[in-house]
């Protein structure tokens, strides 16, 4: 596909719409896991210029993107550009991670819309160690769940595998 061509293309069918609250790299997962891609060949079929070089957390903490991309994105999506330009990862975050903290009931509780869990923009902050809802100190997961996984999805379940592998280990601890 050439560069003219991708920037003329239609928006897509149907895109999930960001929360406030949500990482943009979630968002960005949320929509490959729509149309059951990766983030990668998202990006590769939607914008023209090179994917952001992303780091051990991969598509999660998704660099700031450019302002054409991020027009291109909200024309894809049908949003105004504020609504992605609001959840874009400041830069000071920006680092290689070895863990991602979150919340386990804030991601997959999720107010807004309880079929739709998404990773929250705080949870990206390297200070952030406690959930601001509930006040629990925050779980962790490798860094690479988001790295090797394709989709938002993809990682969920791992997430999910990851979390049951612990608990075990904790009960067979305890016994
Ligand atoms: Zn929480």
């Amino acid at each position: 596909m050439s560069a003219e061509s991708r920037s003329n293309a239609a928006p897509w069918p149907v895109a999930p719409r960001p929360f406030y609250e949500e990482a943009f790299g979630s968002w960005l997962g949320r929509v490959a896991t729509r149309y059951q891609i990766s983030v990668g060949t998202l990006w590769e079929l939607s914008v023209s210029e090179d994917m952001p070089v992303l780091g051990t957390a991969g598509w999660i903490l998704f660099p700031t993107i450019s302002r054409s991309a991020l027009g291109r994105f909200a024309t894809l999506a049908r949003l105004d550009d504020g609504r992605l330009s609001h959840i874009q990862t400041p830069p000071a975050w920006l680092a290689d991670r070895r863990c991602m903290p979150y919340c386990f009931r804030c991601l997959v509780l999720n107010d807004a819309d309880v079929s739709a869990p998404r990773w929250k923009r705080e949870w990206l902050d390297p200070t952030a160690e406690f959930c601001s809802v509930h006040h629990s100190p925050l779980e962790t997961v490798p860094a690479s769940v988001f790295r090797l996984s394709n989709h938002f999805d993809a990682a969920l379940r791992a997430i999910s595998r990851y979390r049951e592998k612990c608990l075990f280990r904790t009960t067979g601890r305890l016994r």
